[in-house]
């Protein structure tokens, strides 16, 4: 029997794995559908009424191999007309894929008597697997534009719930973070009060000074939307409503990125 030695939670594979699906898939657009990747391997995906637990993965050796069967909670599907369930278990369906393809040499087969992984390892394997499924569903060629910032668009985009949404975010690379926020319009929303851009002696590349500005509007006005479809910033110098001034979309409230 495999004595798995994983000491620390190792995010580098999962990322790669991730990749490495979607590759396989054509990088498609959120919300991202694994049924075809387990559908080609010949793999089972089941949904089964299994109590609390949301998934588990079963290893069914074949005379030519062996086979992956992963069983997903059906859950209760009245709550939100069962958006919620849909979305935890497209999450779920994502953290099983991480164990079958990090961890499927561990996996029992189905007639063996479980062993206990020691607890570290168990542990370890359980946030691989939470990392595989949040870059396999929420990967780096989503986040297009600043509102990919917000965890309730995020989460919307990808068929998620907020809490992944919110944890990807909070370990998304800060050069990716840097690029979206660049893409945010604040050209109604002067750098410099009037008077003191009138001092200015030379106007600056307002691109460059995005970020600097962004932490401005912040920090100076009580209330921050942004329109989602052209990325304009909106603070209450320039709301008059709900609508996007520029585009007529309706804006969405930030309360931080
Ligand atoms: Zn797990
Ligand atoms: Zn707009």
């Amino acid at each position: 029997m495999l004595t798995p030695q994983i000491l620390s939670p190792r995010f580098q594979y999962a990322k790669i794995a991730a990749q490495s699906v979607l590759v396989e898939l054509g990088n498609p657009e959120p919300p991202i559908d694994l049924h075809p990747y387990f559908k080609k391997r010949g793999w089972i995906v089941s949904y089964e009424d299994m109590g609390d637990v949301d998934g588990m993965t079963v290893k069914v050796l074949r005379p030519g191999g062996v086979r992956f069967v992963a069983y997903i909670s059906t859950g209760d599907t009245s709550v939100y007309g069962g958006e919620i369930i849909r979305r935890r278990q497209r999450f779920t369906l994502g953290h099983e894929l991480g164990h079958i393809l990090m961890h499927g040499k561990y996996l029992l087969d189905s007639e063996q008597i479980p062993f206990a992984l020691p607890s570290h390892v168990a542990a370890n394997m359980e946030v691989e697997a939470h990392w595989f499924s949040s870059m396999v569903l929420m990967p780096n060629y989503v986040f297009r534009g600043i509102t990919d910032l917000l965890p309730e668009q995020l989460a919307d985009r990808c068929g998620v719930n907020l809490t992944p949404a919110r944890k990807r975010l909070r370990n998304l690379s800060p050069s990716i973070r840097e690029s979206l926020i660049q893409s945010a319009r604040l050209d109604r929303w002067p750098k410099y009060d009037d008077e003191d851009y009138e001092r200015c002696e030379y106007i600056r590349d307002r691109r460059l000074d995005t970020w600097d500005s962004f932490e401005q509007a912040f920090s100076r006005s009580k209330m921050v939307y942004i329109c989602p479809s052209c990325s304009l910033i909106h603070t209450e110098r320039i709301i008059f409503g709900r609508l996007c001034i520029e585009c007529h979309t309706p804006i969405v409230k930030v309360s931080g990125i």
